[in-house]
């Protein structure tokens, strides 16, 4: 209940709703300023507030990660534990997102929408994608940087040559955790007074990025109307008059939604229920309302790395998970374990395919789940990285990556559902984990 303060009048409530008070207002703004042609007004000095609170959220992001894994694993109480919550996690990680690629394939092989897209939408989509690659060129070749890439290119990477080079760029963030996994485990592994200085090191760095998480967080209301404005103007700028286009592909944007609301609030609760320890329908609840502020984050940022601060806050205050869980599971998980984007790159894959009025044979669909759950592990936890390692799942049934261009109109409202169920996932996993650990 939203209480208000006598003396000072100061208007408190809970983070959710100041959240969703803030994602309404961008989008009433934005509609706004897409009916009143506002478009250089935004983009001059709306936008610029949504990206400050982008870069404000990524900026404490490899500090936290390395903080939070260091202190974590310094708390387990031997390797064994370590790897049992690693397997653990691992199972889970793998399990739900081959779970949320199955329930893509199914609804695509079901629904087909891609059997709807008449023919000449489909060259219109084609010729827009040529014309307006022609101009940057950037996604087509960070698309052909990936389409050279062995599939199980994402280990190789997942190893660091220089840790500098990789804590400069959040894109690289498992390499981070790679880098903290070690230095975490070396320093159980030393006698613990020589630890000491170091270990009092990144404890004392993890209470003060959470508290820098605090302090950015106090503005997250403004910050997601100002991101929920510029998306909306953005996408009303970019689609000009192929409002039509966009419709066509209505039937696919709602296959993935539809996907990723039942996976959300379907398969979640149930996974929980055969997984976690002593879970209880009342439990559901708890969860549904401590993940809820990071779920409507991710919503607005479209980036599990960047929501990944508050996921913390959430998961260890309002779920009660041990700092040592958390701390292990939630970077390895805003990292590698996207159960949204699998499915939504299974749904994508499927779709294209009938478009182009290819029949996929049961083969190729398996070859599908396995290579979408890989291309998920392998997306960075940025915007728009699902689509772009979509061309792997393409190529591994001999698709033309080209084919994307007929998903790129409504890629960006798409990626914001399928990060918010990326970071349900991540919480949903670390609280299952937790259920099963003893001790603090
Ligand atoms: N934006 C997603 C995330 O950060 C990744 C994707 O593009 O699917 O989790």
């Amino acid at each position: 209940m939203p209480t208000f303060g006598t003396n000072n009048m100061r208007l408190k409530l809970p983070l959710y709703q100041k959240i969703l008070i803030g994602m309404l207002l961008g989008v009433a703004y934005g509609w706004l300023s897409i009916q009143q042609e506002w478009q250089f007004f935004t983009f001059n000095y709306i936008q610029p507030l949504g990206d400050v609170f982008m870069r404000l959220l990524q900026l404490i992001a490899v500090p936290l990660v390395i903080a939070s894994l260091v202190t974590g694993l310094a708390q387990m109480k031997d390797i064994a534990s370590l790897g049992r919550m690693g397997i653990r996690s691992l199972i889970l990680f793998l399990t739900t997102t081959s779970l949320a690629v199955a329930i893509g394939l199914g609804i695509a092989n079901l629904v087909k929408p891609g059997e709807q897209l008449p023919s000449q939408v489909r060259t219109q989509l084609q010729e827009s994608y040529t014309t307006s690659e022609a101009g940057n060129g950037q996604l087509l070749t960070r698309q052909q940087q990936v389409e050279n890439q062995p599939a199980l290119q994402f280990i190789t990477d997942s190893v660091p040559k220089n840790i500098f080079g990789a804590a400069s760029d959040n894109g690289n963030m498992l390499q981070v955790i790679t880098f903290a996994l070690l230095l975490g485990l070396s320093l159980v592994l030393i006698p613990a007074e020589q630890g000491k200085p170091l270990l009092n090191f990144f404890e004392s760095l993890n209470a003060v990025v959470l508290k820098m998480v605090d302090l950015i967080m106090s503005v997250a209301p403004l910050g997601v109307a100002a991101l929920m404005a510029s998306v909306l103007s953005n996408l009303a700028a970019k689609s000009g008059g192929a409002v039509e286009l966009l419709l066509a592909l209505g039937t696919y944007a709602l296959c993935v939604i539809a996907g990723i609301l039942i996976l959300m609030f379907l398969v979640n609760p149930l996974v929980m229920f055969v997984f976690a320890k002593k879970f209880k329908f009342a439990d559901l609840k708890q969860f549904y309302s401590a993940v809820f502020p990071a779920q409507l984050l991710a919503f607005s940022t479209s980036s599990s790395a960047a929501t990944l601060p508050l996921t913390f806050e959430r998961v260890e205050q309002h779920l009660k998970v041990r700092p040592r869980v958390a701390g292990f599971v939630l970077p390895l998980g805003a990292t590698i374990n996207m159960d949204g984007t699998s499915l939504y790159q299974g749904v994508a894959a499927v779709f294209i395919a009938q478009a182009f009025g290819l029949d996929l044979s049961f083969s190729e669909q398996l070859t599908l789940l396995l290579t979408s759950v890989l291309a998920s592990i392998g997306s960075a936890a940025v915007p728009g990285a699902g689509m772009v390692m979509l061309v792997i799942v393409l190529k591994s049934i001999g698709m033309d990556a080209a084919g994307i261009a007929l998903i790129i109109a409504p890629d960006r409202l798409l990626d914001m559902f399928r990060t918010s169920a990326n970071v349900t996932s991540d919480c949903m996993i670390s609280y299952i984990v937790n259920s099963h650990e003893t001790g603090d």
